[in-house]
């Protein structure tokens, strides 16, 4: 149904008056805005200055007939609905006429119902011509925005100072910025489309892409990083996020890189402080704890009596130095890679024995068990510095002791894994809070809690562990439950 606010104009053109006028009447009272005109030339002047939606034109006038005034009309606007008004003896003009672009026809006499109904359907058929050239519009206006979208962050990514790598399923390269060949010192013209592989000989970088391309990620956990050294004075972190469609379903990866030179060359510096603090500390404080020890020897009985407690505790405190002053050593050692000098075919299992056969006396001194089990039949040789491994796994079995109360079990178990060694250590002490893992192997850090206040240490252990395992290879895993006990799993390849 026609509506009034539509305020559709419509022009009557018909030399009968009674007819003009009365077409008029009723379209007006259905809403519509008229014009009237009794021949061609006053409608086309009307027609000049109104914007006119729909024409009902008589098909006899005189002068300027309905036919030729569609046409003139036609060549103004073409999008105005043209209705003929005819008698009956020229239906067959009408019927060419329709074809020739009327869009329906009236015949003579007529019923106002027959105007309204007629008038109404040109009038849908407007309104739907309007809704679809709306909605043609509006589509082409989001195809443009989504053009201009996808330029504007295409743009963006082009400048960023930060270096971008993105990658589809199958881990190729769709997209790089100039900053990230740049970081990488690759050559600026160079094209997406291959395996970043292609542009890049990091098998870590590659490895932790393939991995995020293909989904393979932590969900909960935080972003994987990996950290390259592109020259000498070079170094960069990639950081590495999956990116998933709003299904949660994974569509590649992007990767960030970041220079962390500035951070690395600083990190440097304080390990060779440390290391020359360290190494001039050493030598002094090893001759005043034996000097303690020769004074402790040659005491009197009076002496000991009065002052025995007093040096010997200022002798297990310059031990306690020394201890400290040798780890950091170890450490700046394993961070200069001056480590594994000495490399050596090493029978594991042997070595194992050695130890715990060491250690069994401290074991055996808080009432501990402390076993060796083998699971395999036979170990093959492994190449390693024998004080590297002495130093982790004398290190793991020690923590075992120290960080279990008296009368625990403390199990080392290896077992050959495809192409590594793998050696447990299995402690039912007081266990690492969850909360603590992942802090375990950082430099100075110890669990403060009841457990562990009275046991003295430096919290270098587990890092000197782990960069030894790390300079060999190797992995280490942790498994803990507060108050049940802990695993250490050392894999080392053979
Ligand atoms: P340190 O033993 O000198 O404190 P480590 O780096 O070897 O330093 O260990 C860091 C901390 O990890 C320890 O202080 C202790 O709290 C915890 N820890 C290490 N091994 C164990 C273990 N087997 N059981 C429980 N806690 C452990």
């Amino acid at each position: 149904m026609a509506d009034a606010s539509d305020a559709v104009k419509i022009i009557v053109v018909d030399d009968e008056r009674d007819i003009r006028e009365g077409i008029e009447r009723i379209l007006k009272r259905m809403g519509f805005t008229v014009f009237i005109a009794s021949q061609g030339q006053e409608a086309l002047a009307i027609l000049e200055k109104e914007t006119v939606s729909i024409a009902i034109l008589d098909l006899k006038m005189p002068g300027m007939d309905g036919m030729e005034l569609h046409s003139r009309i036609r060549a103004i606007d073409d999008n105005i609905i043209v209705i003929i008004i005819t008698g009956y003896a020229t239906i067959e003009t009408a019927i060419e006429a329709m074809k020739n672009g009327v869009y329906d026809f009236i015949p003579k006499p007529f019923e106002p119902e027959h105007l309204r109904i007629v008038v109404n359907r040109a009038h849908e058929k407007l309104r739907l011509t309007r809704e679809a050239e709306k909605l043609q519009a509006d589509r082409e206006r989001t195809l443009m925005d989504l053009d201009m979208e996808k330029s504007r962050i295409r743009t963006i990514i082009e400048s960023l100072p930060t270096a971008v790598v993105v990658t589809n399923t199958a881990g190729e390269v769709v997209l790089m910025n100039p900053a990230f060949l740049q970081s990488l010192d690759l050559d600026l013209s160079l094209t997406p489309g291959e395996k970043l592989g292609s542009y890049v000989s990091d098998d870590g970088l590659c490895n932790m892409v393939e991995k995020l391309s293909r989904g393979e990620f932590d969900k909960d956990g935080e972003a994987p990083t990996h950290e390259m050294k592109v020259s000498d004075n070079k170094y960069l972190m990639a950081r590495g996020q999956p990116v998933l469609n709003e299904r949660q379903e994974c569509m590649g990866a992007v990767v960030t890189l970041s220079n962390i030179t500035s951070l690395k060359m600083l990190d440097q510096l304080k390990s060779e402080f440390v290391a020359k603090v360290s190494h001039e500390l050493r030598s002094p404080l090893s001759t005043i704890h034996e000097q303690l020890a020769m004074v402790l020897n040659d005491m009197t009985e009076e002496e000991v009596d009065v002052d025995q407690n007093l040096i010997e505790r200022a002798k297990e405190k310059t031990h306690g130095l020394i201890s400290l002053i040798g780890d950091l050593l170890d450490l700046s050692r394993i961070e200069a890679g001056g480590i594994s000098h000495n490399i050596q075919s090493i029978q594991v299992v042997e070595l194992l024995k050695s130890i715990v056969e060491f250690l069994g006396i401290r074991a055996r001194s808080k009432k501990q068990t402390l076993g060796i089990e083998l699971t395999s039949d036979e170990f093959p040789l492994i190449n390693a510095d024998p004080m590297a491994l002495e130093s982790i796994f004398g290190n793991l079995i020690a923590n075992a002791i120290n960080y279990s109360p008296d009368g625990a079990n403390i199990m080392v178990k290896a077992r050959m894994a495809e192409k590594s060694i793998q050696v447990q250590v299995s402690d039912n002490g007081f266990g690492i809070p969850q909360r603590h893992r992942e802090k375990i192997f950082e430099r100075f850090f110890r669990v403060k809690d009841a457990n562990t206040r009275y046991i003295t240490g430096t919290g270098l252990g587990l890092p000197i562990v782990k960069g030894l395992v790390d300079s060999l290879n190797g992995s280490i895993e942790l498994e803990s439950e507060e108050g049940k006990g802990s695993t250490f799993t050392v894999t080392l390849p053979v």
